[in-house]
């Protein structure tokens, strides 16, 4: 098998672990076949180890989310709020909680961090219902941006 990357004639067959990553998870599969060039280090995996890494990388992907979803699900208990008032409160979709606690979408960072923030300051709650953002101001920005992407 020749290399597609730098042409090397030649790619040896062998045997490898992998070892996948996703934030601080990490999950190693082992003895998967492919072929790799000795020259660039270009690697092809055989199509029964591409689909066993394929299913690797989802079960992180999806375990992650589902642990972030879960303890963003807890503390919105803690706060004793519903998905669609938390999301009124942070200026988020009716929907993001529930795909959030579903491991549909992952979180962004901060939120997490603002969420935990707020369930040790539950306080700070009040705050961020006050803290308007004026929507002439938003619905201005969205068209510029637009024209400085075309
Ligand atoms: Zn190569």
């Amino acid at each position: 098998m020749q290399c597609p990357a730098c042409g090397y004639p030649e790619m040896e067959e062998q045997n490898r672990d992998e070892t996948l990553s996703y934030t601080d998870r990490s999950v190693t599969v082992k003895n998967l076949k492919g072929h790799f060039c000795p020259k660039c280090g270009e690697g092809i995996w055989d199509s029964e180890s591409n689909g066993r890494l394929d299913e690797a990388q989802t079960d992180l992907i999806e375990g992650v989310r589902n642990e972030v979803g879960a303890e963003v699900r807890r503390i919105r208990k803690v706060l004793k709020l519903t998905q669609a008032q938390l999301a009124a409160d942070l200026g988020l979709g009716k929907l993001a909680f529930s795909r959030y606690e579903q491991g549909k979408t992952q979180p962004a960072v901060v939120l997490v961090k603002l969420l935990k923030l707020l369930e040790r300051h539950p306080g700070l709650l009040e705050e961020l219902r006050q803290t308007d953002i004026p929507p002439k101001r938003v619905s201005t920005l969205i068209p510029s941006r637009k024209q400085a992407a075309e």
